[in-house]
């Protein structure tokens, strides 16, 4: 048995997230989910720009579970952020990073978790043809991921969000493309209309709850898990280290415990193909 079996835990979000998570944390953690839709986690900021993002992903997220928590009495919690931009090493692909965070007031837990995911439809572009509108819709998925049409880039004047009916897309694009001679198109990256986000962000549920699920072998508290990870896995045919990991750290937050464990992708030595003396 787990310390959160049985229990009550808030899913703070706005945006059809608890659709979603609730069923993933349920089965995994054995507790009963309350969806907290009243809080506003737009006021944390928004991706259309309105409202400025000024916390880091993971302080929002934190800031977002523990408003649940307060509003509901309630003191076992998660929310998630995520964020749309260029890949950190991947140059020009977009990604979407998700954080995911569980607080716990009863046992004293804070567990983060946090994926980059290239499974991304994010994208936007300046307009003036239906033709281009068409392309970029097909491009993206519409209409199972919707769109939002406004005046320019840089402004929140005159925007439509949660498009996702043809003729609507057509009749706001004539409209603006009148007003204003040209139209920003982007897709919505709110997770109620963005399946490819709705399902990273379930995946990234499933990280949580097994995080949250290991035990430090020492003192038993949970989020016992990864912490540092070393390189230098020893090539198969000239035995000097590669790039490749070697072993994990796991450390637990509460005692110090420490546990490294060898050879996580379950191989002991590298290809050569991947050694920089035999394949430089
Ligand atoms: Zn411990
Ligand atoms: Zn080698």
């Amino acid at each position: 048995m787990n310390v959160f079996q049985g229990r009550q835990l808030v899913i703070t979000t706005k945006h059809g997230k608890g659709a979603v998570l609730a069923p993933i944390l349920e089965r995994l953690l054995g507790v009963h989910t309350i969806v907290y839709e009243d809080f506003d986690t737009d006021s944390l900021g928004t991706f259309t720009g309105e409202v400025d993002r000024s916390l880091p992903p993971m302080d929002a997220a934190k800031a977002k579970c523990l408003k649940g928590m307060e509003a509901t009495g309630i003191d076992l919690g998660i929310a998630n952020e995520g964020s749309f931009g260029p890949h950190p090493s991947l140059f020009f692909m977009p990604c979407n990073e998700e954080f995911l965070c569980l607080i716990d007031l009863k046992n004293d837990l804070e567990i983060f978790v946090k994926d980059i995911s290239l499974e991304t439809n994010y994208n936007g572009a300046e307009i003036k043809t239906t033709q281009e509108l068409f392309d970029f819709a097909q491009r993206v998925g519409f209409p199972s991921h919707a769109l939002i049409l406004r005046k320019s880039k840089e402004s929140a004047e005159d925007i439509f969000k949660g498009i996702q009916d043809q003729d609507q897309l057509e009749k706001i694009f004539s409209e603006l493309l009148e007003k204003y001679g040209s139209v920003y198109v982007e897709t919505d990256m709110r997770a109620m209309n963005n399946p490819s986000r709705m399902a990273f962000i379930g995946k990234l549920g499933e990280k949580l709850a097994e995080k949250t699920l290991s035990k430090c072998p020492n003192c038993q508290r949970p989020g016992f898990s990864i912490t540092e990870v070393k390189r230098g896995l020893p090539c198969a045919l000239c035995t000097q280290p590669t790039q490749s990991v070697l072993s994990q750290i796991l450390e637990c937050q509460k005692c110090g415990f420490k546990e490294e464990r060898f050879f996580p992708n379950g191989k002991s030595e590298e290809d050569p193909m991947y050694c920089d003396f035999c394949n430089p």
